[in-house]
């Protein structure tokens, strides 16, 4: 369970989370919605542990740990996962590689042995398979010169590979054309479990068609000012977040 108290953060002196609190259950899917600069990006790299940012306030425990003072790597090994909206590219390294060296190092913080290099490509092509990824992809740099769809199919890749406790998506849905939602979709969906959290980032409602939420949180100016179930992302949808920059 992931669970956030009185959050307040800045960068470069200003305040951008301000007293934030949001409570997803173990084996839950939450949704957080928000305008654009209300923090959503924010909360994601805070999350992570991207040093940019200063917590000056608040805590944040995963399963009763206190993850802020973990390194971004600890909490891998804890198993958080951050999708991020402008994927990396990492030329000269084949995309089989990076996600070798992403899935040992993770398992090497657990004090867990390596993968035999028979049972990685079998993990990794049952997955490639399961996200309509063309194994040529795979051989290819990480990232380097694939669409926007690949490059998000390539992040549910990653996270089906890590098998995180707490999986992270920002705007994963931006820039996708329908087919490669709906594939995004269904890998995430086929990784809900009961020992695995979301939280999905979205400002747009047409991604929580697909992965439907279990419950709706409403962002605004560094805080949640509204939480509820699926409906209330229709609700905005419908009325846009005026309402909530304004209560803020
Ligand atoms: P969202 O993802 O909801 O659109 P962000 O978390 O990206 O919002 O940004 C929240 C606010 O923080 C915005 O006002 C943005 O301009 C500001 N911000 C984000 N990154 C920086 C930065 N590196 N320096 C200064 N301000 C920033
Ligand atoms: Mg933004
Ligand atoms: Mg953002």
């Amino acid at each position: 369970m992931l669970e956030i108290k009185n959050l307040h953060a800045e960068i470069d002196g200003k305040t951008i989370l301000n007293g934030l609190d949001l409570t997803v259950a173990t084996g839950e899917v939450a949704a957080i919605m928000g305008p654009n600069g209300s923090g959503k990006s924010t909360l994601s790299y805070i999350l992570a542990g991207k040093d940019d940012y200063t917590v000056t306030e608040g805590e944040i425990r995963l399963n009763g740990e206190n993850i802020l003072e973990m390194a971004p790597d600890e909490r891998a090994a804890k198993g958080v996962f951050l999708a991020f909206q402008y994927p990396l590219e990492i030329p000269g390294v084949a995309t089989m590689t990076f996600l070798k060296a992403a899935l040992n190092a993770q398992r090497k913080s657990r004090g867990e042995s390596e993968l035999s290099p028979s049972e990685f490509i079998r993990k990794v092509n049952k997955a490639a398979e399961s996200l309509d990824i063309n194994k040529d992809m795979l051989k290819r740099a990480f990232n380097v010169g694939f669409s926007g769809g690949e490059k998000k199919r390539m992040e549910i890749l990653q996270m089906a590979l890590l098998e995180p406790s707490l999986g992270i998506l920002d705007e994963t849905d931006s820039g996708l054309d329908i087919d490669a939602l709906r594939i995004v979709a269904d890998g995430v969906n086929a990784l809900r479990a009961k020992d695995r959290s979301f939280v999905i980032i979205t400002h747009y409602q047409r991604l929580l068609n697909h992965i439907v939420p279990d419950k709706v949180h409403v962002l605004s100016k560094g805080r949640i000012v509204k939480s509820g179930g699926k409906e209330l992302a229709l609700e905005l949808e419908a009325n846009g977040y005026r309402d909530y920059a304004e209560a803020a």
